[in-house]
């Protein structure tokens, strides 16, 4: 933790009364949080991350965290001769690339952030959607975004059928914090290679989330001069889609916050993981950061 010698004790004290109408509104509330990927990349910003999560469990919310790692699974495709190839944001997966999916998000991404949790002073664990039986799913038909009579074949990639939340209440209630990665299974027992975003909006509308914050490695959605949108409704999200403003890793990830803005999580945020504690910010204080993504 750095310090802040340049502000006053006095501020510091007014800065920390003011966390308390939040803390109280907060208190024993899910937060569903999306980190890693592009967010995850500087490792003072991890451990910044880890201990406000820490912070958020130790004054009586519930946070969980789904991770995602696009650059850490690129890294290692490279390494093996291989390189990703994207169609409207989802990784198109074969068999081998869901090998290095796996071993990269649950072996690495996972466990580093576990790590930096507990470090932290938390009791992170770690989970996969096969752990408890909770992400099933199948394998996605990929319509084209312009021209719907046509498909895409993106391979292992994920559609989520239901998500079980019942490890990660058992978890919450044990003082545990889960850290999850976005792999499902299907009926034949097969992975699947799921958007973490996506995962994290239906996780949230599952566990009747207050909360979900997507941090990501942009100051939110930015409009087409790429200025930040504070606010989105549905409306808005579709003009934005319409005219090809929205693309790339941010076409999952708004539908991600959108889906479970609509279905009852109270306030969904993307905001830019790149600014220290910015989850904390977003949550702690009034100001407000990053787009608001609302349902009307
Ligand atoms: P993450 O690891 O956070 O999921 P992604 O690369 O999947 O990151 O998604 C975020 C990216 O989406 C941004 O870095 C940006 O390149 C892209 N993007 C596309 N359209 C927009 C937009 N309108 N505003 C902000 N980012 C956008
Ligand atoms: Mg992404």
């Amino acid at each position: 933790m750095t310090d802040i010698p340049q502000i006053a004790p006095r501020d510091k004290a007014e800065i920390l009364a003011q966390a308390l109408p939040y803390i109280r509104k907060f208190h024993g509330k899910t937060m569903v949080i999306k980190y890693g990927g592009n967010a995850m990349t500087d490792p003072e910003l991890q451990a910044d991350f880890a201990e406000d999560v820490v912070l958020l469990k130790l004054v009586g919310m519930n946070p969980v965290v789904v991770h995602g790692g696009g650059p850490q699974i690129e890294q290692a495709l490279n390494r093996l001769g291989k390189k990703g190839e994207f169609i409207q944001g989802m990784r198109v997966t074969d068999a081998e690339t869901m090998e290095v999916v796996e071993w990269v998000l649950a072996g690495e991404v996972q466990q580093d952030i576990v790590g930096l949790i507990n470090q932290a002073g938390g009791k992170a664990v770690g989970l996969t959607g096969r752990d408890g039986g909770m992400i099933r799913a199948r394998k996605l038909k990929m319509v084209d975004s312009k021209d719907p009579t046509k498909e895409h074949d993106v391979g292992q990639v994920g559609d989520i059928i239901a998500i079980d939340p019942a490890v990660v209440k058992a978890l919450q209630d044990d003082q545990f914090i889960p850290v999850i990665s976005p792999i499902g299974f299907g009926e034949e027992n097969e992975s699947y290679n799921i958007n973490a975003d996506v995962v994290a909006g239906k996780l949230a509308t599952v566990l009747k989330a207050e909360k979900l914050v997507l941090l990501t490695n942009t100051p939110g959605v930015l409009d087409k001069q790429g200025q930040l949108l504070t606010d989105l409704t549905a409306r808005e999200i579709d003009d934005l889609f319409a005219d090809g403003t929205i693309s790339g890793g941010m076409l999952p990830k708004i539908s991600g916050a959108l889906d479970a803005a609509r279905s009852g999580v109270n306030s969904v945020h993307i905001i830019d993981g790149r600014v220290p504690h910015s989850m904390l910010l977003e949550i702690l204080t009034e100001q407000a950061y990053g787009t608001m993504i609302r349902s009307r």
